[in-house]
């Protein structure tokens, strides 16, 4: 390759793999349809089960999170169904735009950017609209690094008896989650972010509630129907061929995380997070997202006056090898964001905070 690999990955994803996961996919093929794969795949999901904290059925497709996505809207709604899209970012405009784009009625609840869905403002919508047949809403939005508090949105969206699809791609297995707890009917999520495993495959959580619904369910659904990957399971397959080696890099990323206790997984993430809002705030810098809701996954910085974003990240690159993240959509060049989930130790933040005490002074900041 002509590109040298940063040592400091700090995006939202994809992000940094240990080298025992880089390893396992340096494995030869295997026959998908073989007994080694079903061994896998039995191990792989039961392994998903435990961190969604679920005894619905999880399916893992070969698919970017945008996949999940897509899957969850299609498999539990039809055309003309009036959905509720609680977004609070890209991420959450992108979810019902899927659903907008399959026929669905949808409408649009949003907050300031930067700040997280008032659960008393989502159940006020839904005493408004009683036609409502579903939400959707995410968990963690990584355009903001923000934190929806789901225990209390799930309650409000569960006391109206609504089927509630939840966007997790960027906090399940680094943000405690309770899929069954909170009643959530169908759950995305996706392999290159907490999960220490590159993009590739996409996770997803299916209630039974859930498959009621996919029974009346109409909109058009071929790769990524449920029934589909439902009965190929019961095989120790998938319907369509799988991203072998991406699976072999989940199989050993699962057994690394439960080694470490998913406990200390989710306090690394805590603390991590603690660092970095500390850091950058004593740097000077503002925080952008809200901070009694700030993700424990991604910070979200303003730019700040006088600085231009661009030249931020790639001073950031050129003299410390530190990869940033930009803003998305209508954020970009006013934020810039640093992700800390998944394969991330104190030490790599000391450098990212480090490296920003060095770069911003050379590029016009005097904070
Ligand atoms: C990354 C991400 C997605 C999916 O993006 P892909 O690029 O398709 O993997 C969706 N929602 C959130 C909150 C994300 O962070």
């Amino acid at each position: 390759m002509s590109f040298k690999i940063p040592k400091n990955l700090r995006i939202p994803g994809p992000t940094p793999c240990p080298d025992y996961v880089l390893e396992a996919m340096g494995q030869g093929m295997i026959n998908h349809r073989g007994p080694e794969f079903q061994d896998m795949i039995h191990r792989t999901t039961e392994g998903l089960k435990s961190i969604f904290q679920t005894s619905n059925d999880v399916f893992i497709l070969t698919a970017s999170g945008t996949g999940a996505m897509e899957a969850a809207v299609v498999n539990t709604l039809s055309p003309g169904d009036t959905v509720l899209s609680v977004s609070i970012g890209v991420f959450g405009d992108r979810l019902g735009q899927i659903a907008e784009t399959y026929g669905a009625n949808v409408i649009k609840f949003t907050t300031t950017w930067g700040t997280a869905a008032d659960p008393n403002d989502v159940k006020k919508v839904l005493d408004d609209n009683p036609n409502i047949k579903a939400v959707i809403v995410t968990h963690n939005e990584t355009s903001t690094g923000v934190t929806n508090d789901m225990a209390a949105i799930s309650k409000v969206v569960k006391d109206a008896d609504k089927l509630l699809l939840v966007d997790a791609i960027s906090s399940l297995s680094s943000l405690p989650f309770y899929t069954d707890e909170w009643g959530c009917d169908v759950v995305m999520s996706g392999s290159q972010k907490g999960y220490m495993v590159p993009p590739g495959l996409a996770f997803i959580s299916v209630s039974e509630r859930a498959w009621e619904a996919s029974k009346e369910a109409t909109m058009p659904r071929f790769y990524w129907d449920f029934g589909r990957a439902k009965s190929y399971l019961e095989r120790g397959q998938t319907p369509w061929t799988p991203a072998v080696s991406i699976f072999y890099a989940l199989d050993v990323a699962l057994q690394g995380m439960f080694k470490e206790g998913m406990e200390n997984v989710f306090q690394r993430h805590i603390d991590l997070a603690n660092k970095t809002r500390a850091g950058v705030k004593s740097l000077g810098l503002k925080l952008f997202a809200d901070e009694t809701h700030a993700s424990n996954t991604v910070t979200a910085i303003d730019v700040p006056e006088g600085v231009n974003g661009g030249d931020l990240a790639k001073r950031m690159q050129s003299d410390h090898d530190v990869v940033l993240g930009g803003g998305q959509g209508s954020l970009t060049g006013k934020i810039f964001r640093i992700g800390h989930l998944g394969y991330v130790y104190e030490e790599d933040i000391s450098l990212v905070l480090s490296a920003l005490e060095d770069v911003l002074p050379k590029i016009g900041f005097n904070g």
